[in-house]
């Protein structure tokens, strides 16, 4: 099955009892057995949910992988690859990264005896530099959050594997329709399904993707075991949002290519951040791993200060000044005072993140409305 068909149908069939063709939400904690031991593969629901089963399936033949487990959040999701490593390891992870992934590394897995080195792997050589004889995994973001600077997956994972380490990477920027990071040499996929696959704004839920029998085992396990699993009506919400993934991210992305051309144009505006412009420094590396590049803008003003992006924010009617991205609706927001204000302002401002950035979710909507709305708002600053 080809991308598209995979989002419509993949880990779904007819339901066998009734014929109902949208999977049952199936609101049970357990299972009923005909002798001990004697059951159809579902048990007790922390460890199985049948609408859980249809997403893992559905998720995983969209990033190409032999295995989904879906967690309760995209940090979930996260902490449950980082409880698949023991104390002592060390972790390499980009410089420029989501802000709660940034803080559970180190205000809980520090606490628990991982250590973290975080680098600007932009240059591929700042990760041989990084490694270390206990470099277990590698946690890769790219595009990232919110510079939208892109990561060579194929070189890393390269680099990574030499040195015995694994590779994770966060998909949740690009979704699988742009990227597929197994493809490019990644063991372990990790989204935010909150963001593009849910893709309505309605639902927290998280999920990793491996084709390694060995993490997939060590996955279930984590879920057996510290169960940070989603609710049945949430795998529902997700499997409905896949459904239409191929066609919300390509009129987002259509409709993200306007509004660049239009910020890039504008006498207010300073620098525009989006890796499809040709002297983003990240061009030729997106343009190779990527199939488009994605819906999420950045830019900041020639005017740099906060006040004058807060005002901005606060003038916007179509684009609603909210944290997350990734759904239909088109998001306006301050990443140094809302998504990445648990970075301290310091290491925040290393890694390039200046205080007057904004990041744009660009939307489903028309694009003129969006465009004139950022227009109005740009007059009056
Ligand atoms: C939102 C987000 C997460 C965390 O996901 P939740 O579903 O909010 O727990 C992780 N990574 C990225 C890139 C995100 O945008």
């Amino acid at each position: 099955m080809r991308f598209a068909t995979q989002c419509v149908h993949a880990g779904q069939t007819p339901d066998p009892s009734t014929g109902a063709v949208m999977t049952p939400v199936y609101f049970t904690s357990t299972f009923a057995q005909r002798a001990p031991g004697d059951h159809d593969g579902y048990e007790y629901a922390r460890v199985h949910n049948p609408t859980r089963t249809a997403l893992e399936g559905n998720l995983a033949a969209l990033e190409g992988a032999a295995h989904g487990v879906a967690f309760a959040s995209g940090v979930a999701a996260t902490d449950a690859v980082l409880k698949g490593l023991s104390a002592g390891d060390h972790v390499v992870a980009t410089n420029d990264l989501y802000g709660g992934t940034y803080r559970l590394f180190t205000q809980v897995y520090e606490r628990f005896g991982l250590t973290f080195t975080f680098a600007d792997l932009t240059d591929p050589a700042n990760l041989e530099a990084a490694l270390q004889a206990n470099t277990k995994l590698v946690w890769l973001e790219t595009p990232t959050n919110p510079l939208l600077r892109i990561l060579d997956i194929a070189r890393l994972a390269d680099i990574a594997h030499a040195a015995g380490a694994d590779v994770a990477v966060d998909n949740t920027f690009a979704t699988p329709m742009l990227q597929q990071p197994l493809a490019l040499g990644a063991d372990l996929v990790v989204h935010s399904a909150t963001k593009y696959l849910g893709g309505h704004s309605d639902v927290i839920l998280g999920a990793v993707l491996t084709s390694r029998d060995d993490w997939n085992e060590r996955l279930r396990f984590q879920v057996k075991s510290t169960g940070a699993v989603p609710g049945p009506m949430d795998c529902f919400l997700v499997l409905r949002g896949t459904k239409t993934l191929h066609l919300r991210v390509e009129r987002a992305c259509a409709n993200a290519e306007k509004i660049v051309a239009f910020l890039a144009d504008h006498p207010k505006v300073g620098a525009v951040l989006y890796p499809g412009l040709p002297s983003h420094a990240g061009h030729d590396v997106a343009k190779r791993q990527m199939a488009r590049y994605g819906a999420i803008v950045s830019f900041t003003l020639k005017d740099d200060r906060v006040e004058t992006a807060h005002a901005l924010m606060s003038r916007t009617n179509v684009f609603t000044l909210a944290e997350s991205l990734g759904g239909v609706e088109s998001l306006i927001e301050h990443p140094a005072s809302m998504t990445h204000g648990s970075i301290p302002a310091d290491v925040r401002r290393a890694a390039g993140l200046s205080d007057s950035l904004i990041r744009l979710s660009v939307g489903v909507e028309d694009v003129q409305d969006l465009i004139d709305d950022l227009s109005a708002a740009l007059d009056t600053v």
